[in-house]
């Protein structure tokens, strides 16, 4: 079995994950520039954090067998602080790197009128790269906010096989269904989707279009959720290929319009990265 986590936080997470993520048929990931809870106050650490996005993060994830590629962005809750505004002026180079295979996630926290202003700027930072979008959903009042979201893609003039729309439920999904745009859902441990709740959705509507993540981060959450919903897909009757197909080729689709996506195997990182390594000894 083969598994592209779509969405993953891997610079919040440990080795052993990486381990238990290869182990459990993990060959590929992408990493969504997000919030790393504590606030950031100036330009300068967002630029760091990408430059570790776009160089430390793949050569970690390279070192135990698995691709690592990142979406970059300002994100919804810190679009908000004026102190981080000068991130959309410096984005526009950041985008031009090769590992970079979408925008994101932008979209709504709050929905502000600051959050909507970067979402914007971003959709257009979007099609000025040709990039695909991946966006963030509320978890408070979803369905207000998928729908101001969907209003948004539309309006921005946005192809709808370009985006993607995360962390949707049993209550968002059908009008992203019918938007036409890609429908991610991230399974954790005690909120928002379980794996039941994701195969009963995917028996409801289908596997076109669909995408499972983990959307591991700093709080709890689990990077083996992708591998639950697989065998839970199987154990209710779907076959290998449609597991393959929402665990694997459905991602690489959807990445594969950057242009940038590059699964071969191969050119992993060397011993050494920018002068770091990572033996302490
Ligand atoms: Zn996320």
């Amino acid at each position: 079995m083969r598994i592209f986590d779509p969405h993953i936080h891997m610079t919040s997470r440990t080795t052993d994950d990486y381990q238990r993520m290869y182990a459990a048929g993990v060959r590929a990931v992408v990493e969504p520039a997000f919030w790393l809870g504590q606030p950031r106050t100036n330009v300068g650490s967002f630029l760091d954090y990408f430059d570790a996005l776009l160089g430390w993060e793949p050569y970690r994830a390279a070192q135990y067998g698995i691709r690592h590629h990142c979406a970059l962005a300002l994100n919804p809750k810190e679009a908000n602080d004026p102190r981080c505004a000068g991130v959309l002026a410096e984005l526009p180079r950041y985008l031009l790197k090769d590992s970079v295979v979408a925008v994101g996630e932008v979209g709504y926290d709050s929905m502000t009128a600051e959050e909507e202003h970067a979402f914007e700027a971003q959709l257009a930072l979007a099609r000025e790269n040709d990039l695909p979008v991946l966006v963030h959903t509320p978890h408070r009042d979803k369905v207000t906010g998928t729908r101001r979201t969907l209003d948004v893609v539309r309006a921005a003039g946005t192809p709808p096989e370009r985006v993607l729309i995360d962390h949707l439920n049993e209550m968002t999904v059908g009008m992203v269904a019918d938007s036409g745009c890609w429908m991610g859902f991230s399974i954790y441990p005690d909120t928002k989707m379980d794996p039941d709740r994701m195969v009963a959705v995917l028996k409801a509507y289908g596997t076109d279009r669909m995408l499972v993540n983990s959307a591991a981060d700093w709080g709890r959450s689990d990077p083996l959720k992708t591998r639950e919903v697989a065998d839970v897909m199987l154990a209710a009757g779907f076959g290998e290929d449609d597991v393959d197909r929402v665990l694997w080729r459905n991602p690489v689709a959807f990445y594969r319009q950057s242009g940038r996506l590059d699964l071969e195997t191969g050119s992993e990182a060397g011993p050494d990265y920018a002068g770091n390594t990572i033996k302490r000894g």
